[in-house]
């Protein structure tokens, strides 16, 4: 009976603490500025190639890691310049290598409100063959000679023809992990919500959720950043989940979060576009325009769109 009373004050406790504030004078007001701090992952970084195996993506003539690198340091000044009021962390700002995990506990550590990583595309030249001619050869069959008619091909490739941004947010088959990484990076750092055991159905429920808001607010930003790029003259896959595979860090961080592949280096166009001061910098500011639009949406309490159509 004692435990369920406590249950219960601390699930008030949560709602208020969700939906109002009480700033300095007392008064309730408004939940506080709910996007303070920024954390911009640049994807990759570090050695190309190691042990054999390459590391990142890369088209004819860029590495992922170079183009991701120079947009997040575009985007860093960018929202400096039009969001002053936002910190920004980087997870880098130099061409290292962190593991995921490294990444994901320095957004943790630095309490973020949002975590944006980085990344480009490339894909494999479509393979194409024809026939160009026929030879004869002889084989021995049963031990008789016979000839055989035998197709010589010619191989070439040609460039990929897929091209364009997307956005990805965690799936919703990782709910759980996301979960956990809530529960082990206090986002209530109260000392009642730590007198409560990891099992206990207040503490999930709140864990829950909280997940579920920073679901929401994560596919609402993958969808307006899609619509920006798309207002911006790039062309847009969309905002997607990737389900079964998931997408580690999106999952491990204790935040709203999503992962903005960038254009495929692998096209021409976009390759040429990504490695041009004007690319980079256009494309941190559509990144920007987004931003404000999710900023606004979130001080607004405005729900998520359900289509990326549905705000044009
Ligand atoms: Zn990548």
């Amino acid at each position: 009976m004692f435990r369920n009373l406590w249950t219960i004050i601390f699930l008030i406790f949560i709602t208020f603490f969700l939906y109002s504030f009480t700033d300095k004078d007392g008064r309730t007001v408004q939940q506080k500025q709910p996007l303070k701090r920024i954390v911009i992952d640049a994807g990759h970084g570090g050695p190309s190639y190691l042990s054999g195996k390459f590391y990142g993506g890369r088209g004819p003539h860029v590495e992922e890691k170079d183009i991701t690198l120079a947009v997040a340091l575009k985007l860093e000044k960018e929202i400096n310049l039009e969001m002053p009021d936002i910190e920004v962390v980087m997870t880098r700002t130099s061409d290292i290598f962190d593991s995921p995990i490294v990444k994901a506990n320095k957004a943790n550590e630095a309490h973020g409100d949002l975590f944006i990583s980085l990344h480009c595309n490339d894909v494999s030249p479509l393979k194409h063959s024809e026939i160009v001619g026929y030879t004869t050869k002889t084989v021995k069959k049963k031990g008789k000679k016979t000839t055989k008619k035998v197709p010589e091909y010619h191989y070439w490739t040609t460039p990929n023809p897929a091209h364009g941004t997307e956005t990805y947010l965690w799936g919703v088959g990782k709910t759980n992990e996301k979960e956990e990484a809530l529960s082990e990076n206090d986002f209530v750092d109260t000392a009642l919500f730590k007198s409560f055991d990891d099992s206990d159905p207040a503490r999930m429920i709140a864990v829950s959720l909280k997940t579920q808001q920073y679901a929401e607010r994560s596919r609402n930003l993958a969808y307006t950043v899609e619509e920006e790029f798309e207002k911006a003259g790039r062309v847009s896959r969309g905002a997607k989940q990737r389900d079964e595979k998931g997408i580690w860090v999106l999952q491990a961080v204790a935040m709203p979060a999503i992962l903005i592949e960038l254009g495929f280096l692998s096209y021409p166009d976009e390759e040429a576009y990504l490695m041009s001061d004007q690319g980079q910098q256009e494309t941190s500011e559509t990144i920007v325009k987004a931003l404000k639009r999710y900023r606004y949406s979130l001080s607004n309490k405005q729900s998520a769109p359900a289509k990326p159509a549905a705000q044009k």
